[in-house]
C-alpha cells in the first residue's frame, strides 16, 4: 500500500468559449418526448452544461495520441483489460499516471479532475440543426432521412475549472500539450460537420500545499501576467 502525500494542488480557472455550436448528447430514454431527435444534456434547471468526464475523456485521448507519437508506450482505454494495472502493475504508462486507471490488480486515482462546466450567463435558447442520414452501404439517403440535432449556440462562454495534484514536470508537459490539442480536435458530436470548435483561455491558478492548508505558508494566487509567466514555465 502506498501512502500518498499532498505535495501540491493547483486549481486552474478559465473560460471555454464555443466558436461553433456544441452538441453534447443526453442519453435518450424511451419515455423521451423531446421534439428533437438528438437532445443535448441539461441540468435540472434546464441549463446545458459540459460534463467534466467529457472534458477529461477528450484531453486524455489527445494525451495518448501525443505520447504515442513521442514514442511512449501507452495503454488503450476504456476497457480496463487493455489498461495498465491489469498486466503490469509496476509500470504505469504516463497517461495512467496522470489520468488514473482502474486495472484489475491496481487502481490509481486521477491526478487531474475536470469540473462540470456551466454557462457563465444563462443560455436562453438552444438551436436545432438538421442533418441528413445517409445509408452507409449504398451512399443513398436513408428512409427516415432528416434528423434534428440540438446544440448550444456559438459564442456561449463556460466557466472552466480543473484541479491537479502532485503532477511531475513531464506530466505537466503532456497535460498542457493535450489541452492545446483538444481545443483544435473539437468537443462533442458532429465535429466532422464543423460543430464543437472551442477556445479555452486559462486565467488564474491557486497553488496550495499541505503547508498552506496548515497555515504555515501563504497559498499562491496567480492571475494576469504573473499567471501567464507561471503557465509558460509548465
Ligand atoms: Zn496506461
Amino acid at each position: 500500500m502506498v501512502f500518498e502525500k499532498l505535495e501540491e494542488r493547483v486549481i486552474l480557472n478559465g473560460t471555454l468559449t464555443l466558436l461553433t455550436p456544441l452538441h453534447i448528447g443526453s442519453p435518450k430514454t424511451e419515455f423521451d418526448i423531446e421534439k428533437v431527435d438528438m437532445p443535448i444534456l441539461k441540468d435540472t434547471q434546464g441549463q446545458p452544461y459540459i460534463p467534466g468526464s467529457s472534458l477529461k475523456g477528450k484531453v486524455r485521448s489527445e494525451a495518448e495520441r501525443i505520447a504515442r507519437k513521442e514514442g511512449e508506450t501507452v495503454c488503450t482505454p476504456p476497457d480496463t483489460k487493455n489498461m495498465c494495472g491489469t498486466e503490469a502493475p509496476n509500470n504505469l504508462c504516463i497517461c495512467c499516471r496522470i489520468f488514473g486507471t482502474a486495472g484489475n490488480t491496481i487502481s490509481v486515482a486521477s491526478k487531474v479532475r475536470f469540473r462540470d462546466a456551466y454557462p457563465k450567463t444563462r443560455v436562453g435558447e438552444t438551436m436545432t440543426r438538421v442533418g441528413i442520414a445517409m445509408d452507409r452501404a449504398t451512399g443513398t439517403v436513408a428512409k427516415k432521412a432528416l434528423y434534428s440535432i440540438e446544440a448550444i449556440p456559438a459564442g456561449t462562454n463556460f466557466g472552466f475549472e480543473m484541479v491537479t495534484e502532485n503532477l511531475a514536470q513531464e506530466e505537466w508537459k503532456l497535460l498542457k500539450a493535450a489541452m492545446g490539442s483538444f481545443i483544435d480536435a473539437g468537443l462533442g458530436g458532429s465535429v466532422s460537420r464543423g460543430m464543437g470548435k472551442v477556445n479555452l483561455v486559462l486565467e488564474s491558478a491557486s497553488i496550495k500545499t499541505s503547508k498552506s492548508y496548515l497555515g504555515k505558508e501563504k497559498e499562491q494566487s496567480l492571475s494576469g501576467e504573473e499567471f501567464k509567466k507561471w503557465w509558460s514555465r509548465k
